[in-house]
């Protein structure tokens, strides 16, 4: 693989990190997720440690945020630092050693806050009235946006202090609500203005508005975290701690962010942040992660700051669903249908909690478009259930003499030529017996949603086929524990436990024997479908594909392929020798029609449903004759909604289709049961 020196990869960051932060502070434009900035900002570091005589004055690690553009600029009083950031809880324990290094009290706690994904201002009060707004700049130059910052409600122009002191400087966050968010993109998008990418930008467009009407109308928010008295009097009790801070700014009139909680120890840190990992889904503002502060405001002040950030507080943000990655190499796959899909294979990188080191290219078209090469710095993304998938290459990151990927023309199992159908956008193996076509077939039938045979892994199948123990599925039900226990490793008492969950499954009903077929377009739902109506397996093998399209739910193109597969003598082999194996191929006739109330409506479920699973939820609308797809079109009756919908919402709600929570998917099922005939 090609890849740059550090010298020429340094250089390459950090001109990609200027010109990003460039878009992202000075234009309100990103060009990246903030996660992926996040993280090759974090490769600059790395880099950056382990040469320290390469850093220029003007790398991206030498500075917070941006320098001032638009308005006046203004020296702060006390400097605006940024934050170090952590990612679990293992990072935490590392900036706690850091920390403890440099001061060991007898006691301490830790305050926890959520960060709120917003602009840090910085406020000035000159005897009790607010005299001064600034945005946070580069930390120690800022833009003067006093006439901005006095159209924030929740900014209060004067204090609630009988004898203020001279000068109180407060710094806080700055935040639009979810809802006016949606609602100022919406009105970009109808008078033609380009949307804001977040929140976060969205906030930081509005503070540096030049018409001060326009920021009143856009509803900011502002949530208070920083105090500095100066001057002050004997009168006033001074806080002590953050704690105590908070409370002190509560009462002098601001808003306080009400979620703080005081921890003990890291393991209570780390239950703050799990607790709000999920619940922070329903506030009606966004948080990207908590900051842990030390509490103890003397303990504060002994630890001090590095040139960015604090070293008495530290962000621990939550898992990102994108990150930047390098594509070690590009393999190709070939599935159970014959499928031939490329992948990329990956330097392993954390995303949504789990370790990530392959992402699917899709198809040789997908390959081309993003012209993604071995080397290439890409960002790769995770959503829901959805496997990771490479969203784009970064070509500034592209090392010298990489390569455009060729997609192979012959089989890499079986050397056979592959084929692609004109209008189709696979590519495919079409040797029956390709081996990998075999092993997939035999781990599709074990797996969890079809015969369900643990014990048969995808090591073991690969073996039992090697070995030619295995050369169709129908070969599962003669393997016997003497055959087993000669494989390699596999011993007595796992060949025996194999043997026992393989007897098993031949008591799996008729729906999961005709799911692990695997027929082209005949997932479990489609084979439950199927099987309710043709509930022997004969009465499927004879059926014309007119008779099977008159099921409600199946289109024409399934019905071909059902039709098809049976018209296969090699395939109608292997149902006689599923059938004398004693597997279940024929189930219940199907119930009378009146018992469908759902009957016509279509179904789509997204996100993580309170108490169902989505199998579970897909079962009960199925059970009253609706249908449950995977895509959102205009045709889509409702879409189901859970926690951490994704862009099935989104698109859900451009369309109009209606919503329902699980609460009430529940109660129409039980109005609809009640409303049909008995019978
Ligand atoms: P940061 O946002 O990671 O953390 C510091 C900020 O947290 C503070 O300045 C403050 O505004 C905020 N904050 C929120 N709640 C707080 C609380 N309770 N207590 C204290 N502070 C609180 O760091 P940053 O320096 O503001 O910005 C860097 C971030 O900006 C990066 O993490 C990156 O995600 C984003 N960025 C993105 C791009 C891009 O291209 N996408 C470019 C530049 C920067």
């Amino acid at each position: 693989m090609s890849i740059s020196s550090p010298a020429q990869r340094l250089q390459e960051l950090r001109t990609l990190l200027q010109q990003a932060s460039y878009d992202y502070y000075v234009l309100d434009n990103p060009r990246l997720p903030d996660p992926v900035y996040d993280q090759l900002y974090r490769e600059l570091l790395d880099l950056e440690a382990a040469n320290p005589t390469l850093i220029p004055p003007d790398s991206p690690t030498q500075r917070v945020g941006a320098p001032a553009s638009r308005f006046h600029s203004v020296r702060h009083n006390i400097p605006l630092y940024s934050l170090d950031n952590a990612f679990d809880l293992a990072e935490l324990a590392e900036w706690q050693d850091r920390w403890q290094r440099l001061a060991s009290p007898e006691s301490f706690s830790y305050l926890c806050e959520l960060k709120i994904d917003g602009n840090a201002l910085a406020l000035t009060y000159e005897n009790g009235l607010l005299v001064r707004g600034a945005t946070r700049g580069d930390g120690l130059t800022g833009e003067e946006i006093t006439q901005n910052v006095r159209a924030i409600r929740s900014i209060p122009l004067r204090l609630k202090l009988e004898n203020p002191p001279p000068i109180v400087e407060i710094r806080g966050e700055a935040f639009l609500g979810l809802d006016t968010f949606r609602q100022i993109n919406q009105e970009r998008a109808q008078t033609g203005e380009s949307l804001f990418a977040n929140p976060r930008n969205a906030t930081a467009g509005t503070l540096r508005q030049l018409d001060s009407a326009v920021v009143a109308k856009r509803q900011l928010d502002f949530f208070a975290y920083t105090l500095y008295l100066e001057g002050v009097g004997t009168e006033l009790a001074l806080p002590q701690s953050q704690w105590e801070s908070l409370e002190f700014l509560q009462a002098i009139g601001f808003r306080v962010n009400p979620k703080r909680q005081r921890c003990e120890s890291l393991q209570q840190v780390n239950d703050y942040y799990e607790h709000w990992a999920t619940a922070r889904q329903d506030l009606p503002y966004l948080t990207d992660g908590v900051v842990v502060k030390l509490n103890a405001l003397a303990l504060q002040t002994q630890l001090g700051f590095t040139q960015k950030a604090p070293r008495w507080a530290i962000a621990l943000k939550y898992a990102a669903e994108e990150a930047p990655t390098v594509v070690e190499q590009i393999t190709v796959n070939v599935g159970r249908t014959g499928a031939v899909t490329p992948l990329a294979e990956l330097r392993p990188v954390q995303l949504a909690g789990t370790t990530v080191s392959r992402a699917t290219l899709h198809n040789a078209d997908r390959l081309r478009q993003l012209d993604i090469r071995v080397g290439d710095t890409v960002i790769v993304r995770k959503a829901g259930e959805i496997i990771p998938e490479v969203l784009r290459v970064l070509p500034e990151l592209r090392p010298n003499g990489a390569l455009p990927f060729q997609m192979p023309d012959h089989c890499p199992e079986c050397a056979q030529p592959l084929f692609r159908e004109p209008d189709e956008a696979v590519t495919r193996c079409v040797n029956a017996s390709c081996p990998a076509i075999l092993r997939r077939s035999i781990q599709h039938w074990a797996s969890r949603e079809a015969l369900d045979i643990r014990g048969m892994g995808e090591r073991w199948v690969e073996q039992f086929v090697e070995r030619g123990l295995l050369s169709s599925v129908a070969d599962i039900y003669d393997l016997t524990v003497e055959q087993l226990q000669n494989v390699d490793r596999m011993g007595e008492k796992s060949a025996q436990n194999l043997v026992t969950a393989i007897a098993q499954s031949k008591a799996q009903p008729w729906a999961r024997v005709l799911y692990g077929l695997g027929i082209r377009h005949v997932g479990s739902v489609n084979a439950q479908t199927l099987t309710r109506q043709f509930w022997q397996v004969e009465r499927l093998a004879a059926a014309e594909p007119a008779a099977i399209e008159q099921v409600f739910g199946i289109g024409k193109e399934i019905a071909q392929s059902v039709h098809d597969w049976f018209r296969v003598p090699a395939n109608q082999q292997l149902i006689q020798r599923l059938q004398q194996s004693g597997l279940q191929l024929a189930g219940e006739a199907a119930p009378p029609q009146a018992a469908q109330p759902l009957a016509g409506k279509s179904f789509v479920i997204t996100g993580s449903l309170p108490n169902l699973s989505r199998d579970e939820a897909k079962i009960l609308i199925q059970q009253a004759g609706g249908k449950v797809t995977g895509s959102i079109s205009a045709k889509t009756s409702y879409l189901v909604v859970g926690a951490e919908a994704g862009s099935k919402l989104i698109k859900a709600e451009a369309l109009g289709v209606a919503q329902l929570s699980e609460a009430e998917l529940l109660a129409l099922l039980d109005e609809n049961l009640e409303a049909a005939p008995e019978n």
